[in-house]
């Protein structure tokens, strides 16, 4: 005999979005199972970065900017709760121009929603940081109370807090369902079964393989290389309050940077998509071309660092939607099944706004946001949110 469990409301993964989704499902008193594959930000999971950038900076685009706010309130929130601060307070410094329409129409919509900045000048910023070297930018916005999140440290606390809270966790594979009308339970790859009254898939990355006929051509995986160089000893020039969290919006690759912290190094990306990935079975190991290509702007760019050694390599993916808006919807064939996920490479500050926002479409059946619906998502790639 198979055990199955029962309960109101199943959460498959427990990334960032499941974390937060069942933690809001479950304060308002439903019974909850989690379900995850390979562990709460596991080593394959998006959410599984040691340091994730929580910004409210999101061009003209008024609803992420509010969504980090709101965000980082909720995150903030629950460090405080548990006693353990996994927020940074670097601040993050949007390097750009004068004539570049998103930055300006940011500086409207920030203005608006009441988020401290500054706008600087070229000169402003060569005095501040002289330590970075940027001929295209002309003019930069300075967020001060935004920063960095300890991301897999923080999505694994909120899981062991959620669970302490009555949420049931299962450590399983939940086998692709069945969805001609309403589903009962999902089955788990070892035989057990899980029966529930709502299901969210929050398996990020994971969607296409799980709902292939549904999204396997509107979320698509691409591998992302993250760089840690170690600076010169002694040298404070690399760590907060001396450098903030960056990006240089301006360069064709979309090059961003983050403080030493913890000691890890200096950690730098280019947010421009890489190839197609398998979030089970690619590797997760850097070239050599990938190396002389960051020495290369590190030469132009930071060049105290363009010699420095990488002491540390992460490849993770992101799992875009055709422009970078998140897919939240019920799944068209079976209207207790929930699709969460489109991350699109700038998801994981957002998780608090996320769980709300699903848990009060599960919950109070509150009206939904078009731009997250599965009807909006196209099989095309124009990326349009940063
Ligand atoms: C290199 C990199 C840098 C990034 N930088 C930033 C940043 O600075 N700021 C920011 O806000 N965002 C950033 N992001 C994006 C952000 O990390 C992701 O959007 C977010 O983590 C996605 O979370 P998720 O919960 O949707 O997916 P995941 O974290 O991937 O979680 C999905 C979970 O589902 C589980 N799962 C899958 N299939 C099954 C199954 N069949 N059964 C059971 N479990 C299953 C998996 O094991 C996994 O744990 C970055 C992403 C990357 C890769």
């Amino acid at each position: 005999m198979t055990a199955t469990k029962t309960c109101d409301i199943a959460v498959i993964g427990a990334g960032v979005f499941g974390a937060w989704t069942a933690h809001f499902l479950r304060q308002s008193g439903a019974s909850v199972t989690l379900i995850d594959a390979y562990g709460p930000a596991n080593g394959r999971a998006s959410s599984s970065g040691e340091t994730r950038i929580i910004r409210m900076g999101y061009g003209p685009d008024e609803l992420y900017t509010r969504w980090s706010g709101r965000s980082l309130l909720l995150w903030r929130e629950f460090f405080a709760r548990i006693g353990v601060d996994l927020f940074r307070r670097t601040g993050v410094l949007w390097l750009s121009s004068d004539s570049d329409p998103y930055t300006a129409g940011m500086f409207d919509v920030l203005s608006r929603a009441d988020v401290k900045h500054e706008k600087l000048a070229a000169s402003d910023i060569r005095k501040r940081w002289p330590q970075m070297i940027f001929e295209d930018v002309s003019s930069a916005i300075f967020e001060h109370e935004s920063g960095v999140l300890m991301a897999r440290r923080a999505v694994q606390e909120l899981m062991r807090d959620t669970v302490s809270h009555g949420a049931y966790y299962l450590s399983g594979v939940a086998l692709p369902p069945k969805t001609r009308g309403k589903l009962r339970e999902v089955q788990i790859a070892n035989g057990e079964r899980v029966s529930a009254g709502q299901f969210v898939f929050a398996c990020g990355p994971w969607l296409p393989k799980l709902f292939p006929s549904i999204v396997g051509d509107r979320i698509f995986p691409t591998r992302q290389e993250v760089f840690f160089l170690g600076t010169p000893a002694g040298d404070n020039n690399f760590r907060s309050p001396q450098m903030p969290a960056w990006l240089h919006h301006t360069h064709p690759d979309r090059p961003y940077a983050l403080p030493n912290i913890e000691e890890r190094g200096f950690k730098i990306a280019f947010d421009r998509h890489g190839p197609e990935f398998d979030p089970d079975s690619s590797d997760r190991v850097v070239g050599q071309t990938s190396i002389e290509r960051l020495r290369a702007y590190l030469k132009q760019h930071i060049p105290a660092l363009q010699n420095a050694p990488v002491i540390e390599t992460r490849v993770c993916q992101y799992e875009n939607t055709w422009n970078g808006d998140f897919l939240i919807d019920r799944h068209p064939e079976a209207e207790n099944v929930w699709l969460v996920g489109g991350g699109s490479g700038h998801g994981f500050k957002h998780g608090p706004a996320v769980g709300e926002y699903v848990s009060a479409r599960l919950l109070h059946n509150a009206p939904p946001e078009p731009r997250f619906s599965l009807d909006s998502k196209q099989a095309d790639r124009k990326r349009a949110i940063y």
